[in-house]
């Protein structure tokens, strides 16, 4: 048999991010590298593909000590802030009801017209006369 397959796996570490953190070990903002120890399967010591990441962390650029990943969330001033939901309701109310629209007023100066009027009987007159026979 002369066929001989060699494989196996290897760590390997691999930058996943870097950016901007706040070190507990410098005490002040600097650069870091988000680094992954990653398990590759190997053909020939040739890797071909990851198989598992084995560790996960964090790397300060300026004092080369290693953290992990919840650092990132550390010492970051506090996000959000006045986002919240705008007010509802604001004057859209039912308009007002009745304002005015009522019956209109009845009766109003037209009564009967008033009778009699000073135009009595007119009796009487001057009788009799001066004609004495
Ligand atoms: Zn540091």
């Amino acid at each position: 048999m002369l066929g001989l397959i060699i494989w196996g796996t290897r760590g390997q570490e691999n930058v996943a991010g870097q950016g901007q953190f706040w070190c507990p070990g410098c005490s002040q903002s600097v650069p870091y590298v988000h680094k992954k120890i990653q398990r590759y399967f190997t053909l020939y010591f040739i890797p071909l593909f990851p198989t598992s990441t084995v560790a996960e962390f964090i790397e300060c650029q300026y004092c080369r000590g290693k953290f992990q990943l919840g650092v990132l969330q550390m010492g970051m001033p506090p996000q959000g802030g006045g986002y919240g939901p705008p007010p509802q309701g604001g004057g859209y109310g039912p308009p007002p009801q009745g304002g005015g629209s009522g019956p209109p007023p009845q009766g109003g100066g037209y009564g009967p017209p008033p009778q009699g009027g000073g135009y009595g009987p007119g009796q009487g007159g001057p009788q009799g006369g001066g004609s004495g026979w």
